[in-house]
């Protein structure tokens, strides 16, 4: 008994989503829950995506993971999702008003479902080449670095439940497919080349997914702010909104979601340590929305969080080492000030994931049409692409959601009407 016997499957052939972070998941689960078969495609070893890496989520302040954590259950377990980690879509085939799909499957040398979690691989593996697949996700399991791995097959070999094979290879599946929800997110985009920000030339100077990740209380630290240079507890600590973004040289759009975190992390460094400043140092606040505008109002003075208006012109790592000039223009104030900071954390450099993705594999990944910045752009007809969440265009966890289910109502309602 599977729970989904009431379910009809609809007789089309399987949607192909790619990208399993909260839009490719929600978008999968609402199409399965309808009677619809879904191959959920993943890059990474995990599904879960950029909120699989975050620690609290505005507006609520909850924790990411738990509600994720469900989801990403409820998906592996579906007995209408399909979902391929380690993998990427080679090829799609537009014929005769369906998609053919060619899926490469990348090794899992560790079985996730047979690995109980004992760490023996990753205590005795010589080249340090094994490591927990994200540790916080489902099912836990560890995957193998394949540019350490010496193959020397100690692993295979003290593996109490044989869930190690290094023989296994790529495969690759074709299918065909009714449609296709593009879900593929975001990455960070390297900043090191807008000399301004000053990335790269300090380690107390962070983006903001370092800063989650260092701070979080999953993370590096669990949940104490301490700066990488030292170990010590800084003093203070400087936000930059827009660093990358709005700036034509680089990511003309708006992140939508940098103010909402930056508001969110100043106001968790002042929950963890009351001791730590906080400044934020924006163009102008983007917090539209009923909660999201309340969320940025509350507190802040008893907080003690300081919002400066001006977008820094320079930031670099004091002469003597210990601390990061800031300098830029107040544009309340019109004065120009230099101020000393413990930590930077430059936010604004997301841009879609595909737009990276290019020039590093030209032809061997399919890829949809997409504008100037990366995002995808919609097609409709007898096979369509969809997209959802920061693939489509700038969104927060909330955004990606109601477009996924919006994907996957649009191609419910166009299997209705073929019938
Ligand atoms: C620092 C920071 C803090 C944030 N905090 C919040 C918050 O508190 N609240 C909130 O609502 N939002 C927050 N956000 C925004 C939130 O992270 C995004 O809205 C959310 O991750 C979008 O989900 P997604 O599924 O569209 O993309 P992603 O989370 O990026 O997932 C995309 C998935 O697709 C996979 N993928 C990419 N390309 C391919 C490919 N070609 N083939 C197969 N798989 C592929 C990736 O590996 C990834 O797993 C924050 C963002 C940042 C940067």
């Amino acid at each position: 008994m599977t729970g989904f016997e009431h379910i009809q499957k609809t007789g089309r052939d399987a949607v192909l989503v790619v990208g399993g972070g909260v839009a490719g998941i929600t978008a999968s689960l609402d199409l399965a829950d309808a009677g619809q078969s879904v191959h959920l495609v993943e890059s990474s070893s995990y599904l879960g995506g950029q909120v699989s890496k975050l620690d609290k989520l505005y507006p609520t302040d909850h924790c990411a993971f738990c509600p994720l954590w469900t989801d990403v259950k409820k998906c592996m377990e579906h007995p209408l999702i399909t979902v391929h980690t380690l993998s990427h879509v080679k090829e799609l085939n537009k014929e005769n008003g369906n998609y053919s799909a060619v899926i490469l499957r990348g090794p899992h040398y560790i079985d996730e479902k047979k690995c109980i979690f004992c760490g023996r691989c990753e205590k005795e593996c010589p080249a340090a080449a094994i490591h927990p697949d994200w540790e916080h996700l489902y099912p836990p399991s560890f995957v193998i670095d394949e540019t350490l791995c010496t193959k020397c097959g100690n692993c295979t070999k003290i593996c109490p439940s044989g869930a190690i094979d290094m023989d296994l290879k790529e495969e690759e599946i074709s299918l065909p497919v009714s449609d296709v929800i593009w879900a593929t997110g975001f990455k960070e985009a390297n900043i090191n080349h807008l000399k301004e920000y000053g990335s790269g030339t300090h380690p107390d100077i962070m983006t903001s997914m370092e800063f989650e990740e260092w701070t979080s209380e999953a993370g590096t630290n669990r949940g104490t702010i301490i700066k990488r240079s030292d170990g010590a507890i800084p003093a203070n600590i400087a936000f930059i909104q827009c660093a990358g973004a709005r700036d034509l040289r680089m990511i003309p759009s708006c992140s939508a979601v940098c103010c909402m975190h930056a508001f969110k992390q100043a106001e968790w460094v002042k929950r963890r340590d009351k001791r730590i400043d906080c400044s934020i140092f924006y163009t102008d606040l983007r917090t539209v929305g009923r909660d999201y505008y309340r969320y940025s109002l509350r507190d802040f003075e008893d907080a003690n969080i300081k919002l400066v208006r001006g977008r820094p012109g320079l930031i670099h790592p004091l002469p003597s080492g210990n601390g990061i000039a800031v300098q830029f223009e107040n544009t309340i104030t019109q004065k120009r000030e230099i101020r000393k900071f413990d930590i930077v954390i430059l936010n604004g450099n997301i841009q879609p994931s595909l737009i990276q993705l290019r020039p590093a594999q030209p032809g061997s990944m399919a890829v949809p049409r997409t504008d100037k910045e990366g995002f995808v752009i919609e097609e409709s007809g007898e096979t369509s692409d969809f997209a959802c969440g920061f693939g489509l265009e700038p969104a927060d966890v909330a955004d990606s959601v109601i477009q996924a289910s919006a994907a996957a109502m649009r191609i419910m309602n166009k299997a209705s009407d073929q019938r």
